[in-house]
């Protein structure tokens, strides 16, 4: 939540993005970009609820069942209420007048507008061009406030509990998804609200990026990609990390050894003025010189704040340049299908002079000896490596 000021702040700003960008009106859905906006975002389903920005004010096409919660949360925002049987046209109508968004030329919609709702506003202003609003929100969530930084900071350390509570449940018999269910608990535990996702990949179904968490058990030999993530205050966590039951092989541990030099690489390009194509070309040279280019199918990383994935995309051919107070991840991977898969990932935040990470754990592979039936140790500490 933010309060009065701060949303007729950051109204103010999404102004002037839409006077520097032509758009005479802005049309958000109940989405992040409109949490970013006023602080909160009512319930989506298929009733059109829409915040209309234009430069003679700002009207929001409401709900009528959500009109007291609205109001509640920000009193000062006007609602055009609609009720279930008169339907939404004739309260859009409404809105668009008091904005003066009916002559609009241009409108930038939310991305995550339904495609009935921007039917719906194409219809009553037949003639305007609707662009993506991540043209005008975009740049003002990118870089984070000290305020929204510290939020941040929270989230990842509810993550890193997380992920310590996700190496104990990796254990022989427990299946992907009893993973998940422990990674899932410990987030509720650190106070986390939502959770957004655990990635779960044990053995081959690490070599799927984006695996879905499934009954596969553990046995000996699985490497396991966890890749996790809530919401905790309203801002986002995501963390990746390497889990092994029994001994990883030399082969493991090479291409452990190249994700991780990746991801330093990339951390040590990361800082002001560095192109978003830069940082990802650091993680990718390394990889690529190692041999093992072909399996390193994604971008190096992503934007972060009040969703998992947001601008700047940290890839190739993005000439956007970092600046400080904008947080990404950084987490390449190299996956081989049929064999296994490793990604590591940390959340960096751009300072002054370069990037600091926010997560506390080590990027080594977390090793459970199922014969010692011990305490599982970290590939460092087995090698006597401090870190
Ligand atoms: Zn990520
Ligand atoms: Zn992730």
């Amino acid at each position: 939540m933010i309060d009065q000021a701060t949303r007729s702040r950051r109204l103010d700003a999404l102004r002037r993005r839409m006077d520097e960008t032509g758009c005479e009106l802005t049309a958000l859905a109940p989405s992040d970009n409109l949490r970013y906006v006023i602080g909160f975002s009512p319930k989506a389903d298929e009733r059109a609820c829409m915040l209309l920005v234009g430069a003679g004010g700002t009207s929001f096409v409401m709900p009528g069942l959500n009109a007291e919660q609205t109001s509640a949360e920000a009193p000062e925002l006007e609602l055009v209420r609609w009720s279930d049987d008169a339907g939404p046209s004739e309260a859009l109508r409404t809105a668009l007048e008091r904005v003066g968004g009916g002559r609009a030329v241009r409108i930038a919609v939310d991305p995550e507008m339904r495609a009935d709702h921007l039917l719906l506003l194409q219809q009553a202003v037949p003639e305007a061009e609707a662009v993506p609003a991540t043209t005008v929100v975009g740049p003002l969530r990118e870089a984070k406030s000290a305020e929204e930084i510290a939020v941040l900071q929270t989230a990842a350390a509810a993550a890193d509990e997380a992920m310590t509570a996700a190496f104990s449940a990796c254990r022989p018999g427990a299946t992907e998804l009893d993973v998940a269910d422990a990674v899932a608990s410990a987030f509720r535990r650190a106070g986390a609200e939502e959770v957004l996702f655990a990635i779960v990949g044990a053995g081959s179904n690490g070599a799927f990026p984006h695996h879905h968490t499934s009954s596969r058990r553990l046995e000996e030999g699985d490497a396991i990609v966890i890749d996790i993530g809530a919401r905790s205050g309203g801002y986002v966590s995501d963390i990746t990390r390497m889990a092994y039951l029994g001994d990883p092989s030399d082969r493991y541990f090479e291409v452990h050894a190249v994700v991780e030099a990746a991801v330093r690489a990339a951390m040590a390009a990361a800082g002001p003025g560095t192109t978003c194509h830069e940082v990802d070309a650091a993680a990718r040279g390394v990889i690529e010189d190692a041999g093992y280019g072909e399996y390193f199918v994604h971008r190096c990383g992503h934007g972060l704040g009040l969703s998992v994935h947001e601008p700047p995309w940290i890839m190739g051919g993005n000439d956007t340049t970092l600046r400080a107070g904008m947080v990404h991840s950084i987490e390449p991977g190299i996956y081989l299908p049929g064999e296994f898969g490793i990604r590591l990932e940390e959340i960096v935040q751009v300072t002054d002079d370069g990037c600091r990470r926010f997560s506390r754990l080590p990027r080594d592979v977390h090793v459970f000896d199922p014969a010692s039936r011990g305490v599982p140790t970290t590939s460092n500490e087995r090698e006597g490596v401090r870190t």
